[in-house]
C-alpha cells in the first residue's frame, strides 16, 4: 500500500527484503523508482496507482542489481532512466539478473527486466516535467549507482545505501572496494546537505534528517572498522536484528577479507 512519506512522495514497501519503491509526483505523471520485486508486487501498485488516476511518466533504476530494474507492462511504455554505466552493467549481466528475479520474485516479467534508457549527458537533474530532481552518480556498492534528492520536498532516495537495517555492501568487484564505498558516502553527505530532510533507502525504514545523519556516521565506522578486520559489532548484525542475520553475516565476512587485503 502506498504511503505519503512527504509532499508528493510516496512509498511502498515489498515484503521481499523491506524493498521501497518511491512515486514522486510530476505534473505529467509519476516517476516510478525502483518498482518493486514480484508480479503482486507490481500489479498491486500498478492498480493502487491506476485507483489515484497518476500514470507513469518516467521511471528510474538506482542501481544494477535484479531488485531494482524490474518492471510490469501495466505501468506503461514511459522511458526508464538510469545512468550509463548501470545501463552498461546490467546488458551484460543480463542473464544472472533474470536468474535470480526467476527464483525470487514470481509472476515478475523477466523480458521487460533491465530494459532500460541511459541518461542523457550534462546536467544532473532528471528530464521530466515535475519538481526538479537532482542526481548524483557514485560507485558504491554497484556501478553506476544514482541518489536523488527531491527538490521541495526534501526526499534522499538513496538506493542500496544509508539503511536502517543492512550494513554497507560493498561492490566486491571494485579495485577498491572500500575507499569506492566511503567516496559515495561522501558524494550522499554532500548532496543531503543541500537540502534532505528525509531518506528513503532502498531496503528498511525512512529516516529524517537526524536519523540521516546518523546512519552516515554509522556506514562510515563501519567501514573504519572493516579496515582492522572488525565490524560485526555493528548493531546491523545483532542477534535481535529479524533482517537477513544470515547473510549479512556472510556478507560481512566477505568484506572483511577484502577491507584487510585492500589496507594491509
Ligand atoms: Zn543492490
Amino acid at each position: 500500500m502506498l504511503r505519503e512519506v512527504a509532499p508528493g512522495v510516496l512509498v511502498r514497501q515489498s515484503a521481499f527484503c523491506l524493498s521501497n519503491a518511491v512515486i514522486v509526483l510530476g505534473d505529467d505523471g509519476v516517476l516510478l523508482i525502483d518498482p518493486g520485486i514480484s508480479g503482486a508486487d507490481l500489479t498491486d501498485l500498478a492498480s493502487e496507482l491506476h485507483t489515484r488516476g497518476l500514470v507513469v511518466a518516467a521511471g528510474f533504476a538506482t542501481h544494477p542489481h535484479w531488485d531494482h530494474v524490474l518492471w510490469h507492462e501495466a505501468f506503461g511504455t514511459a522511458p526508464r532512466f538510469a545512468s550509463r554505466t548501470c545501463v552498461e552493467h546490467i546488458h551484460t549481466d543480463l542473464e544472472d539478473a533474470r536468474g535470480k528475479a526467476g527464483d525470487l520474485a514470481p509472476g515478475a516479467p523477466l523480458d521487460l527486466l533491465g530494459d532500460l534508457t541511459p541518461l542523457p549527458d550534462g546536467p544532473r537533474t532528471l528530464p521530466w516535467v515535475g519538481p526538479r530532481v537532482h542526481l548524483v552518480e557514485h560507485q558504491a556498492h554497484a556501478p553506476g549507482h544514482v541518489a536523488l534528492l527531491v527538490e521541495g520536498a526534501g526526499v534522499l532516495v538513496a538506493g542500496d545505501m544509508l539503511s536502517d537495517v543492512e550494513i554497507p555492501l560493498l561492490d566486491l568487484d571494485s579495485p577498491d572496494p572500500v575507499a569506492a564505498y566511503a567516496e559515495g558516502l561522501d558524494r550522499l553527505s554532500d548532496l543531503a546537505s543541500t537540502g534532505a530532510r528525509l531518506v528513503v533507502p532502498g531496503h528498511g525504514a525512512a529516516g529524517d534528517a537526524q536519523e540521516l545523519r546518523r546512519r552516515l556516521a554509522l556506514d562510515r565506522d563501519y567501514l573504519r572498522a572493516l579496515e582492522s578486520g572488525g565490524g560485526e559489532d555493528d548493531p546491523r548484525l545483532g542477534p535481535d536484528t529479524a533482517y537477513g542475520r544470515d547473510w549479512l553475516l556472510r556478507d560481512h565476512g566477505a568484506q572483511v577479507a577484502v577491507g584487510r587485503r585492500g589496507h594491509a
